[in-house]
Parts: structure tokens; C-alpha cells; sequence
């Protein structure tokens, strides 16, 4: 028998050469389910997307209306569309960034785009032009456009695509920073950051790192942008983790939980330092935009996620669910295999200590009807969906306790 041929669809983030999938047919709770029937415990939200769990159908109700009402048109001069506009509205109340207006995209990686560009460009606008660099941090993923492949702090997602977008600087650790920003005081366009690096290990930044980051941006004229695509929308207790901290950013990165998952959409909310120049010139176009951002629908999605979110005050769940979780992850703590147990919110990340622990404990949990994320070969994550049950908490640690590679 020959192998089979890989399929069609050439998988993102994935061995292109890999010919078998668990194909996924239906989704409830934090349970999906694939095409021969079984059932697994998402215990990664998707991708660390699906805040409200799988399978609601207000979600595809509010969809199925919107799409019978008017599916899709775009936002190009002149056009507007209601459900844009109202998202918009809300996101601006619920950022915590005063005088916020909001620009749409369907992806984080657009979003991370996105406020590259308008970042450098307000500079350029404001008669500062030689204030393009951008500092980021050692482990940061931002997405994977040119732009983002570029602010990547994971060295391997940077490598053998080519030449990158120029002006960012990868910062060892975040202690680095005050020198950094000493170092690039002339033209330093921003420093972006998440409030817990996701993808690169679930990292939580040192304490008071963003007041300081906010602190230094301000002394050199430099802006402050949160990337939320991962802790934005509940997964840190509120809408986002940088104001709800006390911190005002310029500019912040959404993606993911603001629909759940159940259609892409990203954005960034853009604050008055960023406006400002953008605004200045009612003449002037911003040459800027896709043709989805503000899909209707997309936003339609969104309204109703944050009304489902509401409703049954998911955000509230987040660190008690995050707290459980690492609790019982951390029985495995030994110093000798599992060598630490960290996150915050609703993130949790056991890091081990053999390479390959982290693939083969994702392996053998999935084989037990549980998805957890290797995000390398020594770090496994979780990220539950808000609405995780004792049960799908209970069975999510007796599957990680059962699946561990033996020392
Ligand atoms: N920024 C952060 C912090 C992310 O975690 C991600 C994706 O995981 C992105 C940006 C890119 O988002 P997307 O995969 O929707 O393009």
C-alpha cells in the first residue's frame, strides 16, 4: 500500500507532508466532537478564540438575520453599516481608552498590521518621520504578515521567508526596556506588547512592566500598544487586560474573542495620540483598509458574543476557572519532569523539562478525549473556554494527570 497523499487543503501551521487529521464535524459547550462520533474536551478554546463555547444558536441566529438583512458590503468612502457602527460604539466604551475610535479588520495578524502601520504613519504625520521603530519582546508572537513575521519575538516563525519589514527590535527580556528605549529615544515609534505573551509560552509580563513601558513611551514621545488578540474579551477578567491594569495604551490589537470564533473578525482600537495626526487634515485620505473590515456580519457576530458574554457574566469566570486549573496542573510540579506551572486568567502552561514531553503529553491527551496546545516541545497550554464545567475541568486534569510521559 502506498501512503496517502496529503490533501487538498494545505494546512496553516502544520507539516505540509501530513496526510492524516482529526476532522471536526460539530461543536457544543467546550465539547466538539469529530466525523466518527467521539467527543473531546476543547480545553484550548479553538485557538484560544471561543470565550462563549461551541454551538450556540442565538450565534447563528443573530448570524442567519444579518446575512438575510444585508451579508456583506464595505466600508469605503462613503458607505457605512449599522452593525459596524454599533460594535464600534461599544468597543470604544468598554476599552478604557478615552476618545477611542475603532478601525476593523477579520484577522489579528491584520489587526497587528494595521497598527504598525498607523503608528509609524501618524508619526510621519505629526513631523516626526524618523520614528519607525518599533520594540518588541523576546517570545511575542504578533501574527504572521510581513509586518507581524517581522515584531516576532519567536525566532523560528522569523525564519526563511525572506527579507522582513525593517525597524523592530527584539528585546532579550523585559528588563531590557529602559536601556532600549534610552538607546532608540530619536526614533522610537512604539513598543508593542501583550499583557501575557501567548503563543510564545503563556508569559505574564514582571510586574508593573506596562506602567513602565507606558511611563518610558511617554518621555520619548513614543507610543504604547497593547496586543489583545489573546487577552482581550474575558480571557484575563475583562474587556482588556491593559486598562483594566490601570494602563492607557494609544493603540490596542483584537481579534479572536470578540466573535468567539464564530467569524473572523480583529480590529484595533485607536486612541487620541493616534487620531490626532490621522484627523489633522480633513482633506487627507487614510490609504489604509481592507475590504471586510467592518463585514456586517462579522459585527453582527461580535454584538451578540458581547451580549451572550453579558448576559451570563463569562469574564467573571475567567480567573477562578485559570486558578483551578493551574492548581490542578501544579500536583505535577517535580522539579524533575514538570518544572513549572504559570499563567494568568483563564491561561494556564505546564513547561517540562525533556524536550518532546510537551508533543507527547498533547499526544496522549488527545487520544484521551482531551485538546490541549503544545506551543514547543517543552511547553503545553490551555486556554478553556469561559464557560468550562467542573466536569470539563475535572475530566481536562484526569486526562493531563493520566497522560504524562513517564520520567
Ligand atoms: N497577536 C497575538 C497576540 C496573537 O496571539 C495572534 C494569534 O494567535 C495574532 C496576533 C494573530 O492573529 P490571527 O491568527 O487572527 O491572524
Amino acid at each position: 500500500m502506498t501512503d496517502p497523499s496529503p490533501p487538498a487543503w494545505l494546512h496553516p501551521f502544520c507539516r505540509p507532508a501530513r496526510t492524516h487529521f482529526v476532522t471536526l464535524v460539530r461543536g457544543e459547550g467546550a465539547r466538539v466532537f469529530d466525523d466518527s462520533g467521539r467527543a473531546y474536551v476543547d480545553a484550548f478554546a479553538g485557538l484560544w478564540f471561543c470565550q462563549i463555547g461551541h454551538g450556540r444558536v442565538r450565534m447563528a441566529e443573530a448570524i442567519a438575520a444579518q446575512v438575510g438583512r444585508l451579508a456583506s458590503y464595505h466600508g469605503f468612502e462613503p458607505f457605512s453599516n449599522e452593525p459596524a457602527e454599533q460594535l464600534a460604539q461599544q468597543l470604544c466604551a468598554r476599552s478604557g481608552v478615552p476618545g477611542a475610535r475603532v478601525f476593523f479588520t477579520s484577522s489579528g495578524s491584520e489587526a497587528v498590521d494595521t497598527v504598525i502601520k498607523l503608528v509609524r504613519h501618524a508619526h510621519v504625520l505629526a513631523g516626526a518621520p524618523h520614528r519607525q521603530t518599533v520594540i518588541v519582546l523576546r517570545h511575542a508572537y504578533h501574527g504572521v504578515t510581513l509586518g507581524g513575521t517581522s515584531a516576532q519575538g519567536i525566532a523560528a516563525n522569523r525564519e526563511g521567508f525572506g527579507p522582513l519589514v525593517p525597524g523592530f527590535v527584539v528585546l532579550d527580556e523585559p528588563d531590557a526596556l529602559d536601556d532600549a528605549v534610552r538607546a532608540h529615544a530619536d526614533d522610537l515609534a512604539a513598543v508593542l506588547v501583550e499583557p501575557v505573551r501567548g503563543a510564545g509560552g503563556v508569559r505574564p509580563l514582571p510586574a508593573g512592566f506596562l506602567a513602565r513601558a507606558r511611563a518610558r513611551c511617554d518621555e520619548v514621545s513614543a507610543m504604547l500598544v497593547a496586543d489583545e488578540v489573546v487577552t482581550g474579551f474575558g480571557r484575563l477578567g475583562a474587556t482588556f487586560a491593559s486598562t483594566a491594569s490601570g494602563v492607557v495604551p494609544d493603540a490596542i490589537t483584537f481579534a479572536k474573542g470578540v466573535t468567539s470564533g464564530y467569524l473572523p473578525l480583529g480590529g484595533v482600537v485607536v486612541g487620541p495620540a493616534l487620531r490626532g495626526p490621522l484627523e489633522a487634515d480633513p482633506a487627507r485620505v487614510l490609504r489604509h483598509g481592507h475590504t471586510y473590515s467592518g463585514h456586517p456580519t462579522a459585527c453582527a457576530a461580535a454584538l451578540e458574543n458581547l451580549r451572550i458574554l453579558d448576559e451570563e457574566a463569562l469574564f467573571g469566570r475567567a480567573h477562578g476557572l485559570g486558578e483551578a486549573l493551574r492548581d490542578g496542573l501544579g500536583a505535577a510540579l517535580d522539579g524533575t519532569r514538570v518544572t513549572e506551572v504559570r499563567g494568568a486568567g483563564g491561561l494556564a502552561a505546564v513547561e517540562f523539562a525533556r524536550p518532546d514531553h510537551a508533543f507527547e503529553t498533547r499526544d496522549r491527551m488527545l487520544a484521551r478525549g482531551v485538546i490541549a496546545r503544545a506551543l514547543s516541545p517543552t511547553t503545553l497550554a490551555f486556554c478553556p473556554p469561559l464557560v468550562f464545567t467542573d466536569d470539563d475541568l475535572a475530566q481536562t486534569l484526569e486526562v493531563f494527570h493520566a497522560s504524562l510521559a513517564p520520567t
